[in-house]
């Protein structure tokens, strides 16, 4: 019972991946991320501020692009053009995206094989075939957490609460190929609690404050929050009320859970993107 540590999980996951950095750069090979900013949003901005010093401090190169109010074919053209330079292993574009521009638009841009953050639905459609492909990189922090927890997911019940592109899906994917069994819940479940509570393994990337509570989990489960809230008075929350599921059950907590993990799983594809010749090495 009680929380886990993300921050922890992150800095094992850094370490193992500056040990691979530093041996691609051994072998005059200089990984390198391109970013694209697509706003002038302040929490955006100092999102990726963070990402690009932990990137620089293990050894990973940045080449960031920042545009203000661009239009759609201006973010996919600056996307398609990180993705076609033989110098970019990695690429990324940051939400929020110029309105009513879909992800999986400017995603289509990137190659497969160096579509670190699995924005491409092309991505996702060879993930649930089964084939070599970058899953978006907090769905694989949610696996790794679990691996980190020695979870034995074989057999297990397993409870997705969201069935985004982004989260949802690709977690779910995920977890059947590690031969859970999956239910996948959203905004027309009904009886969210009844399908919860049969969860070893909970899964919630809703963005919905309290959403899970107690009455939500069974005793001795293992619950991933992946939400991401702002509360009135400004504090982050995700989307499980944490002090009351830490009395029953393994949680992770908001800030300090997921959030590292993701940071740490995506820079670890960018040293996968840039030590593989094949898309069929990347994974
Ligand atoms: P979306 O808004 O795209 O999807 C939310 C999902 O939740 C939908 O499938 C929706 O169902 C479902 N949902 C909404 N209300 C309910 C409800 N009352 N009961 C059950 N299901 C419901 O969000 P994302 O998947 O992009 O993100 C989810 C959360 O995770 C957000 O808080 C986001 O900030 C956070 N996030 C965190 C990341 C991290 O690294 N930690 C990275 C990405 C996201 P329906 O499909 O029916 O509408």
């Amino acid at each position: 019972l009680g929380l886990i540590e993300g921050r922890q999980i992150a800095e094992i996951l850094r370490g193992a991946t500056a040990v691979d950095v530093a041996g691609l750069r051994e072998k005059g090979v200089a990984p390198t991320l391109g970013i694209v900013v697509p706003t002038d949003d302040k929490s955006t901005a100092s999102y990726v501020d963070s990402l690009v010093r932990v990137a620089e401090t293990i050894g990973i190169d940045i080449r960031r692009t920042d545009l203000v109010e661009p239009s759609g074919e201006e973010v996919a053209a600056v996307v398609g053009e990180l993705s076609t330079n033989p110098d970019v292993h990695g690429v990324l574009c940051q939400s929020p995206l110029p309105p009513g521009v879909l992800l999986g638009d400017i995603g289509a841009q990137i190659h497969p094989s160096k579509d670190v953050d699995g924005a491409n639905p092309t991505s996702l459609g060879r993930l649930a075939a089964g084939l070599p492909a970058f899953a978006p990189a907090t769905a694989q922090a949610v696996i790794e957490i679990l691996r980190h927890e020695q979870v034995g997911l074989r057999a297990a019940d397993a409870v997705v609460v969201g069935r985004s592109n982004i989260v949802g899906k690709p977690v779910a994917l995920l977890l059947v190929a590690e031969d859970a069994t999956v239910t996948v819940c959203h905004s027309q479940t009904e009886d969210l609690a009844g399908q919860a509570r049969r969860a070893d393994v909970l899964v919630v990337a809703v963005g919905r404050p309290k959403l899970i509570g107690a009455e939500h989990v069974k005793r001795g489960a293992i619950v991933v929050d992946v939400g991401i809230n702002v509360t009135g008075e400004g504090d982050i929350v995700g989307d499980v009320d944490t002090a009351a599921v830490e009395q029953i059950a393994r949680i992770t907590p908001v800030p300090g859970g997921v959030g590292p993990v993701t940071t740490s799983v995506l820079l670890r594809n960018i040293a996968g993107a840039a030590g593989a010749k094949r898309l069929e090495e990347v994974t």
